[in-house]
């Protein structure tokens, strides 16, 4: 359809969808390929009691507009949250409450770049930031991620051959990544925290499982590290509460949050109310943070139970990350053509999988996977992971 905008017509049918309804149409797949939090993760008994109390209590608050970044009540929570990842001195006006964290990417992304300028993001990355990114025209440079170390210095080398005046953003999931599940080290943290300082550009941090950490040594996030206002960080409700729920945030300068306020304005004029609310009162119910240990126990065995799979049934030469948080594991497979290819054949035997190309801004990664381990049960994970070694191995060269 001619009568689109440039920007209209490069918007393309997303990944997930297309591979949810695949999934959706058929019965008994057993499906690694979408992240969906394990749904015996929500506190289902509490959330229910926080709500008709707010509704009894409160309702005129609760069904009304508000404003656009959220009310204070709501963002003294997420300074209380964020505390634990180590993020201090934040306050009301460094905040903006956003509908889940993909809007608060949106809205970043809208503000900082015009078409054709550069923005790193990890090679693979999050495959909705990509979709995000690439109506807007943008040129990619890559952090590679390759057997399971970030390739830092090939990027400080590429930063110092590039013209870098357009390199304006990086894009980031330093902790328990999608799609690979890995942390950063403190090294390559403060690295990248010095690149940005030198070369001028700012880090939008995603941090959508940084409570998922299944390791006792904390890692702190980027913006822990940030002296100079660099780090935009973005947080999640989705998967520590509730996805549903649609409850996300943006801390950066109050320059910047003016700038996503206004954004946010104009497409929802703020985030659903209610939402916010029992988003706060489970922060101030310490509901989060005593469900925490159980959500990463949940997934940390989810995670145990795959890798033994893998190690047990997928062919010897298959390097696989092991997370240390999260809900993903990525495989990079060796002399095996396209794992889009070897999707048709595993929805065949109702196992389905992400191919990892579509992580990767140049879809290069065609003998990359993503195996997400949060929804199915052990059982299935096992069962699943076993039909896949078999057609891999069936396939080995
Ligand atoms: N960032 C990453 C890395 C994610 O994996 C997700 C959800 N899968 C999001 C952002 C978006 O999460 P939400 O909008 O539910 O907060």
């Amino acid at each position: 359809m001619g009568k689109f905008s440039e920007y209209g017509k490069r918007i393309t049918e997303s990944k997930l969808t297309f591979f949810l309804n695949i999934i959706s149409k058929k019965e008994n797949v057993i499906s690694f390929a979408n992240g969906l939090p394990d749904p015996s993760t929500f506190p289902h008994k509490e959330i229910n009691e926080i709500i008709s109390e707010i509704l009894t209590k409160n309702p005129n608050l609760a069904l009304q507009y508000t404003v656009t970044c959220g009310p204070n009540y709501v963002k003294d929570a997420i300074i209380k949250l964020v505390k634990e990842r180590g993020l201090d001195n934040i306050t009301e006006e460094n905040i903006c409450i956003t509908s889940g964290s993909q809007e608060a990417l949106f809205v970043l992304f809208h503000l900082f770049l015009n078409p054709n300028d550069t923005i790193i993001v990890e090679k693979p990355t999050y495959i909705a930031a990509l979709e995000t990114l690439n109506p807007i025209g943008v040129k990619y440079l890559g952090l590679d991620i390759k057997n399971n170390e970030y390739e830092i210095d090939k990027l400080e080398e590429e930063l110092r051959k590039e013209k870098v005046n357009n390199v304006k953003l990086m894009y980031l999931i330093p902790s328990a990544q999608n799609p690979t599940g890995l942390t950063m080290g403190l090294n390559t943290k403060k690295k990248i925290i010095e690149l940005a300082n030198e070369y001028d550009i700012y880090i939008i941090e995603d941090d959508a499982y940084g409570f998922l950490s299944f390791n006792d040594e904390y890692n702190f996030p980027l913006k822990h590290y940030d002296d100079t206002d660099k780090v935009i960080y973005v947080g999640s409700f989705s998967k520590i509460l509730s996805s549903g729920l649609r409850v996300g945030f943006v801390i950066a300068s109050e320059e910047i949050i003016r700038k996503v306020e206004g954004l946010k304005q104009n497409i929802n004029a703020h985030t659903p109310t209610l939402n916010q609310l029992v988003a706060a009162e489970a922060i101030y119910r310490n509901i989060i943070f005593k469900n925490l240990p159980k959500i990463r126990q949940i997934y940390k065995t989810k995670r145990d139970v795959m890798l033994k799979a893998i190690e047990n049934n997928f062919p010897e030469n298959t390097i696989c990350s092991k997370p240390t948080g999260g809900m993903f594991i990525f495989c990079w497979l060796e002399n095996l053509v396209d794992t889009g290819e070897i999707l048709m054949k595993s929805l065949e035997e109702n196992v389905a999988f992400m191919p990892g190309k579509y992580f990767y801004f140049d879809e290069s990664g065609f003998n990359t996977m993503r195996l997400s381990y949060s929804l199915p049960t052990y059982e299935k994970i096992f069962e699943g992971i076993e039909k896949l070694g078999k057609i891999l191995s069936s396939l080995e060269r």
